[in-house]
C-alpha cells in the first residue's frame, strides 16, 4: 500500500524574478506503508524543501504529489490542512513544546487542536506512547522541567498520537548526543514496526542513515541514489 508518491516533482523559489532558483528537479519517489527511509545529502541539496512539500507546508512548482493515493495539487488550504493533520506527523530538530504545559498535555496537543478535549482512549494512547519513549513517569511534569533529550522524545510521542500514516523527521537528532540519537532512531524503528507508519527522516549522520531500511540521497536537488541498506 502506497503512502506517498512523488511524480516529476519540482520546486522553484522566486519564479520569474532575478532570484529564481530551481532547487528540486524531477523527483520521483514512492514510500510504501511501513517503510523506514533516510533522506541524506549535503547542506543546500533540497532536503528541507522536499520535506516541506511532502508535509503540505509548501507547494511544488511542477509535478504531482500523492498522499494516501490522493493527488494534492488541487486541494484548497482547508483540505490540505485536513489531509496534513490526518496523514502526517512532524518531528523537527527544535521541538517547540509548550514550556508551561505538562508533558502529557503537550503530547495531546495535536488532538486538542483537531477536536478539542481528547477522548479517554486518546489519553490512554498518549500515556502508552510516553511509556514507549520511557517518560511515563514524567507525564505530569512541566515541559520546561525536563532535559533536551527528554523533550525530543516527548515531541516524538506527540507526532505519533494522531497515528499518522507518515512520520516526517527533519534532523531530529541534530542537537542530541550519540546515545540519545541512537535511542531516538530505535524508537522510529519500533513505531515503524508496531504502528506500521512510514518514516522519512533527514539526517546528516551516516550511521543513523544506515540503520534505516532504505537510503535516498539528494544532490543539487536531484535523487542520485536510492538503495536498500544491508
Ligand atoms: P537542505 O535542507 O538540503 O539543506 P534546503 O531545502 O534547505 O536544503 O535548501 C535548498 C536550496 O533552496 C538552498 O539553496 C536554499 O538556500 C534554498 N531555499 C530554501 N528555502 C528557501 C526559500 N524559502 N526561499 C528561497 N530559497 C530557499
Ligand atoms: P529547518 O528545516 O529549516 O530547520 P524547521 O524544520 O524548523 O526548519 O521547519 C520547517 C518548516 O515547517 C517551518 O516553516 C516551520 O514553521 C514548519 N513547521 C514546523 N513544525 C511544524 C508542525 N508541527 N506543523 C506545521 N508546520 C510546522
Amino acid at each position: 500500500e502506497e503512502v506517498l508518491r512523488l511524480a516529476a516533482l519540482g520546486k522553484t523559489y522566486n519564479p520569474g524574478t532575478p532570484l529564481e532558483q530551481q532547487v528540486l528537479h524531477d523527483i520521483d519517489l514512492r514510500l510504501g506503508r511501513g517503510e523506514l527511509t533516510a533522506l541524506i545529502g549535503p547542506s543546500g541539496s533540497g532536503k528541507s524543501t522536499l520535506l516541506n512539500l511532502i508535509g503540505l507546508l509548501d507547494s511544488p512548482s511542477a509535478g504531482e504529489l500523492y498522499l494516501l493515493g490522493r493527488p494534492t495539487h488541487a486541494l484548497d488550504d482547508a483540505a490540505r490542512t485536513r489531509l496534513r493533520n490526518e496523514a502526517i506527523g512532524f518531528v523537527f530538530q527544535f521541538h517547540h513544546l509548550i514550556p508551561a504545559f505538562s508533558v502529557l498535555d503537550n503530547v495531546l496537543m495535536p488532538l486538542m487542536i483537531r477536536h478539542g478535549k481528547p477522548t479517554p482512549a486518546e489519553v490512554e494512547l498518549a500515556l502508552e506512547l510516553l511509556q514507549a519513549v520511557d517518560l511515563r513517569g514524567f507525564a505530569d511534569k512541566k515541559a520546561n522541567q525536563i532535559s533536551g533529550g527528554q523533550q525530543q522524545r516527548v515531541a516524538i510521542a506527540r507526532a505519533l498520537v494522531t497515528r499518522p500514516a507518515l512520520l516526517l523527521a527533519d534532523e531530529p537528532t541534530g542537537n542530541l548526543d550519540t546515545k540519545t540519537a541512537e535511542s531516538v532512531f530505535a524508537l522510529f524503528r519500533r513505531f515503524n514496526r508496531e504502528f506500521g507508519c512510514a518514516v522519512l527522516v533527514v539526517t546528516h549522520d551516516p550511521r543513523l542513515a544506515a540503520s534505516c531500511a532504505r537510503t535516498v540521497q539528494l544532490v543539487d536537488g536531484r535523487i542520485v541514489s536510492d538503495q536498500a541498506n544491508a
